[in-house]
């Protein structure tokens, strides 16, 4: 498994759940790449905007993050935080779409007049016309989510990890991938799995195979309010506030494309703060106690790549879920494991296959 992120770890568990031995290559430590910077919405932000393929991808995981959180918390006492929040879209453009979309799917969101948000979220801002809700809707504390899996891992006997080991090539024999190199040394594998996130694509460059994923700069801000301050996630042109159980509340995100820089900016944090402050006006008063930056793998509308690239039979991949990733977690490295292991898929795979979308 090359990359340590939510898709590389989670990945990992599920092969090595069914029995696999598993190596886990991270350049830096797992777990501190976009995986740790995401916000950790258990949902697209706008699910009836994307193709039915993501969509796919997070409905089953929306089903098993509670089952998941709850396994990793039994096995680890550290807890991801599953918080079923609901999510209030405000001023929706599209708000006919959603609700469409949701009757369609057989997802619950409704309209709900403003008086009646206000109520739930006394401290929403006074410049908002209509409102939509989807009950249930969680957010994960995905720092404590990529925690658990590394101290699940750790604990497993057929898995290895190897941090600040970073990949630089492929082994190729016969046609076929058979391991990768690093610095100064081999681990060779009879299947190799890329999920090195933003960077998937730089890898596979010298393999003459052009990925189309590209980073996609995302910069969050972070408060500490009274833990009921904010008892639902809200939305608003773009921008989203999501409560965290103890009162932290993240405010998101810019979009980016800067290359692989991910220094936090002033002009970032002004633009964050003014959105926090529309959503939330008590935000004025409060202190940012946290602002970061990471990269998501943004790919052609954000369809992620998951399985067995057809140049080169051994090499597999589980990346590009661009915006998503924490959502498309589950389910990818679940169809990621049918695909690997000969299983029933949990859903059509084709959308997904790497046959015919590389260059
Ligand atoms: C600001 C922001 C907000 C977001 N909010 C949400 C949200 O609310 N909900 C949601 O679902 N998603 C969200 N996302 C998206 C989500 O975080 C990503 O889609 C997801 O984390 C991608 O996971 P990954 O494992 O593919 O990538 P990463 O977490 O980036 O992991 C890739 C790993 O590969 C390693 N690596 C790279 N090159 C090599 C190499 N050569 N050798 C070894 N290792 C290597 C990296 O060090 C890294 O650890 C957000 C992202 C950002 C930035």
């Amino acid at each position: 498994m090359v990359g340590g992120g939510v898709m590389g770890l989670l990945g990992a568990l599920e092969l090595a759940r069914a029995g696999e031995p598993v190596v886990v290559l991270e350049r830096t430590v797992a777990g501190s790449e976009s995986s740790w910077a995401g916000g950790g919405i258990v949902s697209p932000l706008y699910p009836w905007r994307y193709d039915a393929a993501v969509w796919a991808l997070a409905r089953w995981s929306q089903d098993y993050y509670p089952e998941l959180a709850s396994q990793l918390l039994a096995g680890t006492g550290v807890d991801p935080e599953v918080h079923a929040s609901g999510l209030y879209w405000l001023d929706l453009p599209d708000e006919r779409e959603a609700l469409d979309w949701a009757r369609r799917e057989s997802r619950d969101v409704r309209r709900v007049a403003l008086e009646e948000v206000r109520e739930v979220v006394p401290a929403l801002g006074g410049g908002f016309a209509s409102a939509i809700y989807m009950p249930g809707v969680a957010n994960v504390r995905n720092p404590r989510l990529l925690k658990a899996l590394r101290a699940t891992l750790r604990a497993m006997s057929n898995v290895t990890l190897l941090e600040r080991s970073e990949v630089r090539g492929f082994l190729c024999e016969g046609g076929r991938v058979a391991g990768v190199t690093l610095e100064s040394a081999e681990v060779r594998a009879a299947r190799v799995v890329l999920a090195a996130g933003a960077w998937s694509g730089q890898l596979l460059a010298p393999l003459g195979l052009d990925l189309p994923v590209e980073p996609v700069k995302g910069q969050m801000i972070l408060y500490k309010c009274a833990e009921d301050f904010l008892p639902a996630m809200v939305l608003a042109r773009g921008r989203y506030a999501i409560p965290r159980k103890d009162g932290h509340i993240l405010i998101g995100s810019t979009l980016e494309h800067a290359g692989f820089d991910k220094t936090p900016t002033e002009v970032a944090l002004a633009s964050l703060k003014a959105s926090a402050e529309e959503l939330l006006p008590a935000l004025a008063e409060a202190e940012v106690v946290g602002h970061w930056a990471g990269l998501r793998p943004g790919s052609p509308e954000g369809i992620p790549f998951i399985g067995e690239v057809p140049q080169y039979p051994g090499l597999w991949l589980n990346c590009g879920h661009y915006r998503n990733g924490l959502v498309l977690a589950p389910a990818s490295c679940e169809l990621l494991k049918n695909l690997m292991l000969g299983e029933a898929p949990i859903v059509d795979p084709a959308p997904y296959a790497p046959a015919g979308r590389l260059g």
